[in-house]
């Protein structure tokens, strides 16, 4: 995955929780207060959804671009 350094940080039934080192959207963006990855959140429920067969849907919990040191991403699970 060509977004920056994706790791997982919690795994549950419903929910993964990705966290992306050196964002290729974000990093050294300044703090404009938003949630700016809607490329790398879609790459991370697609590739998700395709490993695991299931509907997934990313929400973006942090950003570079909204002060954060990396950038978060729930992935709901359905
Ligand atoms: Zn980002």
């Amino acid at each position: 995955m060509k977004i920056g350094i994706p790791s997982i940080l919690k795994s549950t039934d419903e929910k993964i929780v990705v966290r992306v080192d050196e964002c290729v959207t974000c990093a050294g963006l300044p703090n404009i207060g938003e949630m700016v990855c809607h490329f790398e959140g879609g790459i991370i429920a697609g590739s998700l959804e395709k490993i695991l067969k299931r509907p997934t849907r990313a929400v973006q919990t942090k950003s570079h671009a909204a002060g954060f040191e990396h950038c978060e991403f729930d992935v709901l699970l359905y």
